[in-house]
């Protein structure tokens, strides 16, 4: 199987990806731990991501793509992959597409983990941190016994800044408005594939494989 998977923050992409990996025996890959990897060992596109980054800036989206064209050559891509942080945009979408074809790859589906957007702001805005020890928890997944003060400490407990309703839906809005025309051009292509993420995680990887197998 050759795979994208995709979701907003807070769906629960980065579980989903882990399971379908071990179920499915395919490769992962992340493009932050992609990045990692291609700096440490000095890859030639490592080097140049690497010169862009010391710079603060962006790297360019053919840098990106020469990366993952190396990461698919290893040995370990040949079982399958699961691509995971990456395309973000349509135009990267269309830059792997070209790779692709060159490389002789067919993807198998683009998984979209799709979760309402109050449901991801609940999840996002609900992390609550101990001013007194650094402790974290979630009013919805991980709550205190007592609302609002840590259970290892009693020390008070607050929102981060980045954890606020503006900041979270700004970054929502971020990632729609990259997104939508990424979902247009994997559902043209005819492998774009939606899964409700609304539901318990097991469920949601059952729903992935069901849906792969046809
Ligand atoms: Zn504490």
């Amino acid at each position: 199987m050759k795979l994208i998977i995709m979701g907003p923050p807070g769906a629960g992409k980065g579980t989903q990806a882990e399971r379908l990996v071990k179920e499915l025996n395919i490769t992962h890959i992340s493009t932050g731990d992609m990045f990692r990897a291609a700096i440490k060992e000095g890859t030639e596109m490592g080097k140049k991501a690497k010169e862009y980054m010391d710079k603060g800036q962006l790297v360019p989206d053919e840098v990106v793509v020469g990366m993952v064209k190396d990461r698919l050559l290893q040995p370990d891509c040949e079982k399958g992959f699961l691509l995971d942080g990456f395309p973000r945009t349509a135009a990267q979408a269309d830059a792997l597409s070209k790779t692709l074809n060159e490389m002789g790859i067919e993807l198998d589906g683009v998984i979209n983990i799709e979760v309402p957007r109050e449901k991801l702001m609940a999840r996002l805005t609900g992390r609550r941190v101990c001013k007194s020890c650094g402790g974290s928890y979630h009013v919805i997944f991980n709550a205190p016994k007592r609302s609002g003060i840590c259970d290892s400490c009693s020390g008070e407990l607050y929102q981060r800044s980045d954890d606020n309703e503006e900041t979270v839906s700004n970054r929502l809005d971020v990632y729609e408005a990259q997104t939508q025309p990424l979902i247009e051009y994997y559902s043209e292509l005819g492998v774009f594939l939606n899964i409700n993420g609304d539901q318990n995680i097991d469920i949601v990887l059952k729903d992935v494989l069901e849906v792969l197998k046809q």
